[in-house]
């Protein structure tokens, strides 16, 4: 039995099972040629990989239809005429022949209309990744392969992983880089999951099959707990249940202080799912959905009629509260299969989120006009990323106006007063915050970012971790700014960061006068009980106190006190 502490968290649950340690090997092919004697060989050393192939999608088959049409694909003659054609004639090796001819397939299906047959190109890669497995005798234990219920242990995760993992069996999740506001994070924090992220050394820890306890609240990991700690975590499981249950119960009451002050609580989704999640915990609006999570489930940019379909669902779906949906934020840590950044020394620092919508205009139009059209089904908000300028926020609006000229010469209805904000995540935001507030409907802080732009320390960086605080003065002092400038302009701010879900951080934001916390949905009743159980003027008063704060120390005390 091994206990690993780890000291930031940001997610909860108890959970036990088997580890499945995600790797990754090479699968790229080695370019050199075969001489005229080695053809056959290479020949049979294809044939014996189909023959294993198969043997292992035989079994898959049995419990997954998508595995009975890999067995097919992995069978089928022109993808082998194709590769033993290039092993006979080219004198190509077995993988480079197998690299070539998949690559061509898959990119003539990704290049068909039909979305069926576009899918076909994904069977068709997945089909090749297995074939060139079994070529280099390696083992792929990438998160596509998961049929037992387990807690996932990976190197690190991207948030598109979670497109080919079948979630009905992922537990929890443990990765060995990342901080707590990385996106892997947000996005187990969005599906319910217990996650443990930046955790030191866990994949010299653990490996495939080993029994793990893991407490995501606590920040703790016991690898092979003995019997005494077993029952411990089973007594540990139920309570967490117990207080789930009574949690629910405090959902359904209303988001006010003691002292009858009263703020929003709403909730960050990703998609369809999590706001379906989120509904049971009596949320009032969608404080951000993050639609990059639906380009990046895609393979090519989601067409309007795509988007429409989405956003119109989720404007039904919240029944006329609202639901503020932003705008395409991908670059940074949010890769795009089918779109190339080229290769930047400092992503969060480049092409991301609104800069490439105002370069990619036929991209960013696209979503407006989806946007626009579905928020003639109910409360629908548009909110821009990353901006750093006024004339960035006029530029966007300028192609909204576009949008709906075009919509209203094409006779398609929207909301023609469709309320449209901003995230300030930049320290230009803050600082130009009164003149932009009299340009937009609602400000929403963007913690995450405006913490890593605010100290320059990278949100993701394991390293730094400790530098990376919300609590620090400076950064306190942005978002204090930012209210004050949204409310002299009249209009609400609100925060979908995740500080606005960190308890300690409750007291201080009500006092600056936050108007509406959004968070993962799971984290609303914590805070509810939290707001419930707190006072508006004491609040005001501690708030008073860590403005005046300029050592982190003097806010820690303050917290502490
Ligand atoms: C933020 O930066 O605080 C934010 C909510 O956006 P994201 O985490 O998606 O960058
Ligand atoms: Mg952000």
């Amino acid at each position: 039995m091994k206990t690993i502490n780890v000291k930031r968290t940001s997610s909860k649950g108890v959970v036990m099972g088997k580890a499945y340690v995600v790797t990754r090997p090479d699968l790229s092919a080695d370019h050199s040629m075969i001489p005229e004697s080695a053809v056959e060989a290479e020949v049979s050393r294809y044939e014996a990989a189909i023959e294993a192939a198969k043997a292992d999608l035989a079994v898959l088959a049995e419990s997954n239809a998508i595995f009975g049409a890999h067995l097919e694909l992995v069978q089928d003659p022109t993808l082998y005429d194709g590769v033993i054609e290039k092993i006979r004639d080219e004198k190509k090796n077995a993988e480079l022949a197998l690299e070539e001819t998949v690559d061509m397939f898959a990119a003539i299906f990704a290049g068909m209309d039909d979305e069926y047959m576009r899918e076909r190109g994904a069977d068709m890669k997945d089909v090749g990744k297995r074939l060139m497995c079994k070529l280099k005798g390696v083992e792929d234990n990438a998160l596509g392969n998961i049929h037992e219920k387990v807690i996932v242990v990976a190197k690190d995760l991207a948030p598109s992983d979670t497109a080919v993992m079948n979630l009905d069996y992922v537990m929890g999740f443990i990765t060995q880089e990342g901080g707590v506001t990385s996106h892997v994070s947000i996005m187990a924090r969005n599906l319910g999951l217990p996650a443990l992220v930046g955790v030191e050394g866990i994949l010299d820890e653990v490996s495939t099959g080993d029994y793990i306890a893991m407490d995501a609240k606590k920040g703790t990991i016991i690898v092979d707990p003995d019997e005494e700690t077993k029952a411990e975590y089973t007594v540990k499981m139920e309570a967490f249940i117990q207080r789930e249950k009574e949690l629910a119960e405090i959902a359904l009451l209303p988001a006010e202080t003691k002292d009858g002050k009263t703020v929003e609580l709403f909730a960050n989704v990703g998609n369809i799912e999590d706001i379906k999640n989120a509904l049971p915990h009596h949320v009032d609006g969608i404080g951000l959905f993050r639609t990059e999570f639906l380009y990046m489930e895609n393979d090519h940019f989601p067409t309007e009629e795509e988007q429409f379909a989405v956003y119109k669902e989720a404007a039904e779906l919240l029944e006329g509260r609202e639901v503020i949906i932003r705008t395409l934020d991908i670059g940074g840590d949010k890769e795009l299969s089918y779109f190339d950044f080229g290769q930047e020394d400092n992503p969060f620092l480049g092409y991301r989120a609104i800069r490439i919508c105002l370069d990619r205009e036929d991209v960013f139009k696209t979503q407006l006009r989806a946007l626009l059209r579905a928020s003639a089904y109910g409360n629908i908000r548009i909110m821009y990323p990353m901006i750093i300028s006024l004339e960035e926020l006029d530029r966007a609006n300028e192609l909204l106006e576009t949008c709906k000229s075009e919509l209203r010469a094409e006779g398609k209805a929207f909301n023609e007063d469709i309320v449209v904000g901003m995230m300030i995540e930049t320290p230009a935001s803050v600082v130009l915050a009164e003149e932009l507030a009299k340009k937009v409907g609602f400000f929403s802080i963007g913690t995450n970012d405006l913490t890593q732009y605010t100290l320059a320390v990278d949100r993701g960086n394991k390293k730094i971790a400790n530098m990376y605080n919300s609590f620090h003065p400076a950064v306190l002092r942005n978002i204090k700014r930012t209210i004050d400038a949204g409310h002299a302009a009249g209009i609400k701010v609100g925060m979908c960061g995740e500080f606005a879900s960190d308890p300690r951080a409750l007291k201080i934001l009500l006092g600056f006068g936050l108007d509406e916390f959004s968070m993962s949905a799971g984290a609303v009743s914590e805070v509810k009980a939290e707001l419930r159980s707190s006072n508006y003027a004491e609040a005001k008063e501690l708030a008073d106190k860590v403005a005046k704060c300029a050592y982190i120390r003097d806010i820690e005390a303050l917290l502490n006190e």
